[in-house]
């Protein structure tokens, strides 16, 4: 017999929300029944019309909020309801943190069983608004002309845009000033479905402490009409430029870039840095888009490894290196270890540019390259992670406990598979002596958390 939920679709009622998901929705329950309801806060009393009902839990539309939550706030960008690209605008930032720091204590105590762990209150930023370093944005026609901007949300229809309030201004400007030049000089914005037209994407980036820019013009093909003109003028327009280059991706795909990329004027690469460390950074290189969090970041993961200059430290899924060569500061040597082979060619040219000669990297799987480093003498003291999403694999956590650093300290980006890993490294020995959460990416609903464990 089918059970008889407490709503059906569109139904229309009102509901306290009593808390906020992982992705930012407001939770309401209806008779123990679950109700998602996207851009409602805790606390607010509202009028839904319900949309979806699955068996455990169902969706519902805002309609009308009767009592609004003290920690609403009016969301400065005019297209935050279109754009999806931040989830908690509408929530102030002083309540986003707090919101962030709950939400990390949850996973650990549900799915970690870690409730005596000291959780300290989520680490902000003084001005959450204009932090990001890159800005990638799709290009396509309207009406015959190239515009630029987000996919509306669940759809792959482009909305021009001139402004992305996350975003560093310069960003933005760069992205008007290449629409105007495209536009002035015929070049045809990219159609997805036929797959013709010229400009796919524009990225730009920029190096917050030395101010360098780069521009990449991302093609359907090789050909660019008009090339020295286009270059001249945005060399015209763009102060700071050091960077102007072509990447080309001719296969219908999501995927940004392709694999050919020419240097069309100036510089392979922009540089930039993170405390006192220089990174080199070229079109498709990883680095953090929030530079000034991710220092906070590092420093906390510096400051929990305690390096006396003596240690030997594992510094897996190291990217370009930057927590291996933050760490190298202090470390008497640092492995490095990276499945992505153009990340490991970026992290041994930044050991290079900054002079450590303490560093060594590796191309792999860590949770290979690490019980094979154990297999040939390497012991560490410490051993740092910062996994994907996904969180560790268990291998890798086995050869920790096999290994037995006196130290572990795990950058992570997902509270549910930190946690999941603190569980299995606390039954091999080690305890979670504090969890640090940072935020990253105001406005969004991620969160970054350091932990620091130690073997007892
Ligand atoms: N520590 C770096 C990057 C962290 S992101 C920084 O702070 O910038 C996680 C990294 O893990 C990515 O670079 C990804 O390519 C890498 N990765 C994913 N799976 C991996 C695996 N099995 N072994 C090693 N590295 C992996």
């Amino acid at each position: 017999m089918k059970q008889q939920l407490p709503v059906k679709k569109n139904d229309q009622l009102q509901v306290t929300i009593e808390d906020l998901t992982h992705e930012g929705a407001g939770v309401a329950k209806v008779d123990g029944y679950t109700l998602f309801v996207p851009k409602a806060l805790p606390g607010e009393t509202v009028d839904i019309k319900v949309v979806k009902t699955n068996k455990g839990y169902g969706f519902a539309r805002l309609l009308e909020i009767k009592e609004a939550s003290e920690h609403r706030a009016e969301p400065p960008c005019p297209i935050y309801h279109q754009c999806g690209g931040c989830q908690i605008q509408h929530l102030s930032y002083e309540a986003q943190l707090i919101s962030k720091q709950k939400q990390v204590k949850d996973v650990l105590e549900r799915i970690g069983g870690l409730k005596e762990v000291t959780l300290h209150p989520t680490l902000g930023m003084e001005n959450p608004w204009r932090y990001r370093n890159k800005a990638q944005v799709p290009v396509g026609e309207e009406g015959g002309l190239v515009i630029a901007g987000f996919y509306q949300e669940r759809s792959h229809r482009i909305i021009d845009m001139d402004e992305c309030l996350i975003q560093h201004e310069e960003n933005d400007q760069i992205i008007r000033v290449v629409k105007k030049i495209a536009n002035k000089h015929g070049i045809r914005g990219y159609d997805e479905e036929k797959h013709r037209g010229t400009l796919r994407h524009v990225v730009a980036r920029k190096g917050k402490v030395t101010n360098e820019v780069m521009v990449v013009l991302v093609t359907r093909g090789q050909e660019l009409s008009n090339k020295k003109a286009i270059i001249d003028e945005i060399v015209a327009e763009v102060p700071n430029v050091k960077s102007i280059v072509q990447n080309i991706n001719t296969k219908r795909t999501n995927v940004i870039f392709g694999d050919e990329t020419i240097v069309l004027w100036g510089d392979e690469y922009i540089h930039d840095y993170i405390g006192d460390i220089k990174f080199a950074i070229s079109a498709r290189s990883f680095y953090q888009v929030n530079p000034e969090q991710t220092k906070v970041l590092y420093d906390q993961a510096l400051k929990y490894a305690d390096l006396t200059g003596e240690e030997t430290v594992i510094d897996a899924y190291c990217g370009i290196g930057t927590i291996s060569l933050f760490l190298a500061q202090r470390a008497k040597h640092v492995y490095g270890v990276e499945i992505v082979p153009d990340a490991i060619a970026d992290a041994k040219r930044n050991a290079e540019l900054n002079g450590f000669t303490n560093v060594d990297f590796a191309v792999g799987e860590a949770e290979k390259v690490m019980p094979w480093w154990y297999a040939q003498g390497v012991r560490a003291d410490v051993v740092v992670v910062d996994p994907p999403r996904k969180g560790c694999d268990e291998e890798l956590l086995e050869t920790i406990l096999s290994m037995k650093p006196k130290r572990v300290v795990y950058v992570s980006c997902n509270p549910a598979t930190l946690a999941r890993d603190l569980k299995i490294l606390e039954a091999g020995g080690y305890e979670t002596k504090e969890v640090q959460p940072v935020d990253m990416f105001p406005h969004s609903t991620h969160v970054e958390c350091v932990a620091r464990l130690e073997l007892v």
